[in-house]
């Protein structure tokens, strides 16, 4: 599908001209221009353009070249034989229907094996390297070249003579007068991160990976450098003349590619260990769903699985296109980016009101799922994108990682096309959208905005607030355009029949959400207060400041006249306090904790009936600790386990209001500080005793 101008002839011209460009950024500089995948993304789509009108393919299509042209620094050679291209296939179905063809390949019925829906094929990883054609005249390394653009190649012999897993002599009794043996030239990933940290630290520009490093490696005018790089090479294509005669202690001339490749390694080369002889469709599924995800395990990087015909006679019968062999074909991983356009942008106002604008784009296939949105974070990201409307942008989806959008394709903007920028109004309730200094973050800070209170809600009744189960986001849409809902404390008087006269909602299921939003009332301190969604008070800054403030007002107290009560605790930030400041400060905040306490929110410890209290805790009574220095045997660790068992609270610094400093071997500044302050000092034996351990 065209993602741009209906126009195919004009579209197939920013291809050719886009493709072309990174083709020479690709293979004559060793710098990409894009990613391997969106490269693939756009010369598929040529190549469909020029399937549905053939007057499209231009001599200078990529469709009709391979590679890119020799670069000047070396010495310009023909190859004996071209070296072609692989077919690239992006899913199952197209290898079984490549399967299915070669199938039909008439063969010798007398050397065939097996059933007839099966054929022997080997498959191999695709080493994602640069492909070397080494030629040996009487077993002795004569010349290297690379690839090029398949006809002709860079001379760069003195450079390979470098890599130590080239055999320079073949390990033959008699080898042939001349052989040419194809393999990839590759980059360890060991040695790509060794390389590029010493480029950081010298401040030289990074290679993009590893294939790209190689290259250029393999480019140096001084093979010295090259000798360092510590190239390596797998060996998987060779050719022999028809005619040679093994020595009887020689491997024999091969007559398919599983033979040719342990003949490889009898010669003495380095042979990818992991290649298999499979008979049939399904042992190729489970190669390359294998390798899929053991591929990160090794120690170079591999975009794929070549799989090819294994009889040498078959793959004469099948033959090559004008650009790679009929009789194999290279499976390549998910794409982790592609290419997309841009339709809109849409923004969505979280429960602190921040502004977070989401890029709509055309759905393109990433890491197997499809996608057509990816938030922006802020508006920096926004504006660093530099985005217009219609764009080609390129997302990026990995694994399991949210889609982001990673750059716009600067040279397929169309002109005039419209720059989008963060509204000035809340997009929800319209309101006059703020922008605070030191923050990205562009907010709403209207209280009644619809859109906060909706996001309020998810909060509150979500799994490590307050766990209401059965009210998900749209009963939650619903209660507030209604007006049903206008607070969290709402939630605790709304009638049965209200909620029973929501969409999708019977009554049977909404008295058992009364039950459950009532019984909520239990949850524990921490709980309550993470839920309120107080922004910088996640979960764990919930539980630590529910550990030292019992209650609500406690923390209200702190927080507005006692900070230094805050800052010794380890984790909470100035943010945090600063944020705890704002949101006790609010009005409607304080209504809020109001209209939720007459509810029968405890908002505290004390008599929370679930709260995470017991009798055994009670020995240290809230006493406050402080450890400082190595104690005999006790590690930090253990007496703060012990402390917190016990009911007790460890700070970081001495305070007023320290009860006791537990002082080890070496203690310092604490230590001088509790004794100015009048503070029990205690080591490791008065401890013990304390909690008669
Ligand atoms: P290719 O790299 O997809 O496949 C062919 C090559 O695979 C062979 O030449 C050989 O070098 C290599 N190979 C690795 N292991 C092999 C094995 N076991 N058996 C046989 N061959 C093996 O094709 P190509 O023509 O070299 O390059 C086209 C690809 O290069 C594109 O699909 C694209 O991904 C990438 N490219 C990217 C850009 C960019 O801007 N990022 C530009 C041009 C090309």
């Amino acid at each position: 599908m065209s993602l741009f101008s209906n126009n195919s002839s004009q579209r197939a011209l920013e291809l050719r001209n886009l493709l072309n460009k990174a083709n020479h950024a690709y293979y004559v500089l060793d710098e990409p221009l894009m990613e391997d995948s969106v490269y693939d993304n756009f010369y598929n789509e040529l190549l469909s353009l020029e399937k549905k009108d053939s007057s499209l393919i231009t001599a200078d299509s990529p469709s009709q070249r391979i590679g890119g042209s020799p670069a000047k620094s070396f010495k310009s050679k023909r190859h004996k034989i071209p070296l072609f291209s692989l077919d690239n296939a992006f899913n199952i179905e197209e290898v079984s229907n490549w399967y299915s063809k070669m199938l039909k390949l008439e063969d010798n019925p007398k050397t065939s094996i097996g059933k007839a829906s099966d054929m022997d094929v080997i498959s191999e990883l695709k080493i994602d390297g640069n492909a070397l054609a080494l030629s040996y005249e009487n077993g002795i390394l004569v010349q290297a070249l690379t690839r090029g653009n398949g006809e002709e190649g860079e001379d760069i012999t003195s450079n390979v003579r470098t890599i130590s897993s080239i055999p320079l002599s073949l390990h033959l009794k008699e080898p042939p007068s001349w052989l040419e043996v194809r393999g990839e030239a590759f980059m360890p990933n060991k040695v790509f991160d060794n390389i590029n940290n010493e480029r950081r630290k010298t401040k030289n520009t990074l290679f993009a990976n590893p294939r790209n490093a190689c290259a250029g490696t393999l480019r140096q005018l001084n093979p010295q450098i090259v000798a360092a790089r510590k190239l390596d090479f797998f060996a998987y294509t060779l050719h022999l003349p028809t005619n040679w005669e093994a020595n009887e202690n020689d491997p024999q001339q091969p007559i398919n590619q599983w033979q040719a490749l342990q003949w490889l390694k009898t010669a003495g080369f380095k042979v990818n260990p992991n290649s298999e002889l499979i008979h049939n469709l399904q042992g190729l599924y489970h190669f390359f769903n294998h390798w899929q995800t053991s591929r990160l395990g090794l120690d170079y990087a591999t975009d794929g699985v070549v799989v090819k015909v294994n009889s040498f006679t078959k793959q004469k019968l099948a033959g090559f296109t004008q650009k790679a062999p009929r009789w194999a074909l290279a499976l390549k991983y998910a794409a982790e980016e592609a290419p997309s356009k841009l339709i809109k942008l849409t923004y969505q106002v979280g429960r602190t009101g921040a502004v977070t604008p989401v890029a709509e784009f055309e759905p393109v296939v990433l890491a197997g799922t499809s996608v057509s949105r990816a938030t922006l974070h802020n508006a920096n990201r926004l504006n660093e994108l530099d985005l217009h409307l219609n764009d080609t942008i390129v997302i990026r989806k990995a694994g399991e990682i949210i889609p982001e959008v990673v750059r716009v394709v600067q040279e397929l903007r169309v002109e005039n096309n419209i720059k989008v920028e963060l509204p000035l109004q809340c997009p929800e309730c319209k309101s006059k959208l703020s922008k605070i200094e030191s923050e990205a973050v562009t907010r709403c800070i209207n209280d009644t905005c619809p859109a906060i209170l909706r996001g309020l809600l998810k909060h509150w009744v979500s799994k490590k607030a307050m766990n209401i189960e059965g009210i998900g986001e749209k009963i939650i849409a619903q209660l507030v355009e209604q007006k049903i809902v206008n607070s969290i404390a709402d939630l605790y008087s709304i009638r049965l029949e209200e909620i029973a006269s929501l969409e999708k909602m019977g009554d049977k299921s909404a008295k058992k959400l009364l039950v459950a939003i009532s019984k909520s009332k239990e949850q524990s301190w921490h709980r309550q207060l993470y839920g309120l969604g107080i922004n910088h008070v996640g979960e764990a800054n919930a539980k630590l400041l529910a550990k030292n403030f019992p209650s609500i007002e406690d923390l209200a107290e702190a927080v507005s006249n006692n900070t230094e009560l805050i800052s010794p605790i380890y984790g909470i930030g100035n943010e945090t306090t600063q944020s705890l400041q704002e949101w006790f400060a609010n009005p409607l905040k304080q209504k809020l904790i109001n209209r939720l306490k007459v509810i029968g929110l405890s908002l505290s410890v004390k008599d929370n009936i679930t709260a995470d209290t017991n009798s055994q805790k009670n020995l240290l009574n809230s006493k406050i600790f402080v450890i400082t220095g190595k104690m005999p045997t006790l590690s930090r660790h253990s007496a703060q386990e012990i402390i917190e068992k016990a009911g007790g609270k460890v700070n970081s610094s001495i305070s007023k209001r320290t009860d006791y400093l537990i002082a080890g071997e070496k203690a310092g500044s604490k230590l001088n500080k509790a004794k100015a302050l009048g503070i029990k000092v205690i080591d490791e034996e008065g401890f013990r005793n304390l909690v008669k351990e």
